[in-house]
């Protein structure tokens, strides 16, 4: 069984099928429904997903097409075409993303100048730049990695 759910938990799925087609999407809308550079999501058969606690709250995007969210903390979860017998959970919805790793690029006409150089940018880890005082102090409210 493949889990997942929002930030605050109020929201969570159940998927007992295969995740097939991940992908990220540079397209305007999914810019503005992940407020984010790109949308990065994975398939799933309609069929083989469950909400056992509150159903996501429903955007309607466009006249074919659906966008879940949480209602409570408003994390991105799903897209849909009406037609499709398939969807698409968020892979960072997932409690574990690094299940669904992108095999396409959609919505180019879209991507942002920034996109290229993102990995070629220098990072650092949390614990870098939070002190561990800071860090003792810190508590996360997002729901855990699991039911
Ligand atoms: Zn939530
Ligand atoms: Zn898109």
């Amino acid at each position: 069984m493949i889990t997942g759910g929002c930030q605050c938990g109020a929201v969570r799925y159940r998927i007992s099928g295969p995740l097939f087609g991940a992908h990220i999407c540079h397209c305007r809308m999914c810019q503005k429904a992940f407020g984010n550079f790109f949308a990065a999501l994975v398939g799933v058969k309609k069929t083989d997903i469950t909400w056992p606690r509150l159903q996501p709250a429903v955007f309607r995007s466009s006249s074919v097409s659906s966008r879940g969210f949480c209602p409570q903390c408003g994390t991105p979860l799903s897209f849909a075409y009406d037609h499709s017998d398939h969807m698409s959970v968020s892979i960072g919805s997932l409690d574990q993303p690094d299940l669904a790793r992108p095999e396409n690029q959609f919505g180019m006409e879209g991507i942002l100048p920034g996109f290229a150089t993102l990995h070629t940018l220098p990072g650092s880890r949390t614990e870098d730049d939070v002190s561990p005082d800071d860090m003792k102090k810190l508590k996360s409210f997002q729901h855990p990695d699991h039911e």
